[in-house]
């Protein structure tokens, strides 16, 4: 899953695995009975499936969500046989037997997939194990009510169906003062009342923000893993987990009134000093950050001028003393100072956009874990 590495990369991305971990462990801490799982879809948001599920798992993870079957296939042997791995699309039509094979629980999503499971279970005479998804108001994966009414007007449709969770997922928890959160709440419990005893789950890592009513049995972090904030408007109690650097390729000085890069939407009020660095909307640097963006070197923050290239942003470093940087130097583009939720908000969208953007010409290194 994880990019080759690049010989001569123009920039270098570092994971911490151990913040990852220690933002796993402040999430469990604040859960009174409930287990913590780990959602590692899009391969880890972007920061590598493959080395952040195993460090999950040594720090006590024991279950793990991704949304397609080939993520959970290329994730299951690299990690302890009693760890579960739960696909979230559950299985599209015919491919029931892979979960099998590769030791799968699926989240079954509709009626069709309920019945294909169902089916499977009969012919291979055992029980197979699955999460059975309520769509309490997202309309976007689960039972719709008509097809709760079936199910629960009829338990013979989950005959052979070992239900491991009824779940469902909550589509503002980061608004805190949504009225949504706790209808989506109220529905989930009818909806449990009128299913077979089982445990069950619905908090994301916002959810887990809206206090002990939304924890249930298992709750399902992402973003708050990898260092996003989980509540709007709040301070984030998440430690940050990436740190991205930026080579200069080159340094010019240019005089007032000189405009840079594409379409000139920046021009020099002064004369001023303009470093290339070698990140651009090809490595997930959006666009949409052109004269918005900040960077930083050492602890000078410094903007980014003139549009974003695909493989450059051109940094106004004026401020830096003459021969601070050079070919070569290693710019911040995002890390502990530079929040991605602020370069999110920055570029007009959220950090879990940023994360799964994050491009594969980075050398990338793991720390910890
Ligand atoms: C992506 C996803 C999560 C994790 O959400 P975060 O907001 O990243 O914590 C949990 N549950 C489901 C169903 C998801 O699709």
């Amino acid at each position: 899953m994880s990019a080759r590495q690049p010989l001569h990369p123009g920039a270098l991305l570092t994971i911490y695995l151990g913040a990852i971990c220690d933002n796993w462990r402040a999430l469990k801490a604040r859960l009174a009975g409930a287990e913590c799982a780990a959602v590692v879809k899009a391969d880890a948001y972007g920061l590598g499936a493959l080395k952040v599920a195993p460090a999950l798992y040594q720090a006590g993870c024991r279950h793990f969500f991704v949304a397609h079957l080939d993520e959970a296939i290329a994730l299951r042997p690299v990690l302890h046989p009693d760890a579960t791995v739960y696909v979230l699309h559950g299985p599209l039509p015919g491919a029931e037997p892979e979960f099998v094979v590769h030791e799968l629980v699926p989240v079954l999503n509709s009626l069709r997939q309920l019945d294909a499971w169902r089916d499977l279970a009969c012919k291979v005479d055992r029980p197979l194990p699955a999460i059975l998804q309520i769509d309490t108001g997202m309309a976007r994966l689960g039972l719709c009510p008509q097809e709760l009414d079936v199910v629960a007007g009829d338990p013979e449709r989950l005959r052979g169906v070992d239900l491991r969770f009824v779940m469902s997922h909550l589509a503002s928890a980061e608004d805190q003062a949504n009225p949504a959160n706790r209808a989506q709440l109220e529905r989930f419990r009818a909806a449990l009342a009128r299913l077979p005893t089982t445990r069950a789950s619905f908090a994301n890592s916002s959810g887990i923000f809206l206090g002990a009513d939304y924890h249930f049995d298992l709750v399902r972090p992402g973003a708050a893993l990898y260092g996003v904030a989980p509540v709007a408007g709040a301070p984030n109690p998440m430690r940050p987990v990436i740190r991205l650097q930026g080579r200069v390729v080159q340094t010019r000085t240019i005089e007032a009134g000189t405009p840079v890069g594409y379409s000139h939407t920046w021009t020099a009020t002064r004369r001023s000093r303009i470093a290339t660095v070698a990140v651009g909307y090809a490595d997930g640097y959006l666009r949409s950050l052109g004269n918005r963006g900040y960077v930083q070197f050492d602890v000078t923050r410094l903007p980014v001028v003139g549009n974003v290239s695909m493989d450059t942003i051109l940094v106004d470093v004026t401020e830096l003393g003459e021969n601070s940087i050079r070919e070569g130097s290693l710019i911040d583009i995002a890390g502990p100072d530079l929040a991605v939720d602020d370069i999110a908000g920055r570029a007009g969208t959220i950090g879990y956009e940023i994360l799964t953007s994050l491009g594969n010409r980075y050398a990338r290194s793991y720390v910890g874990g």
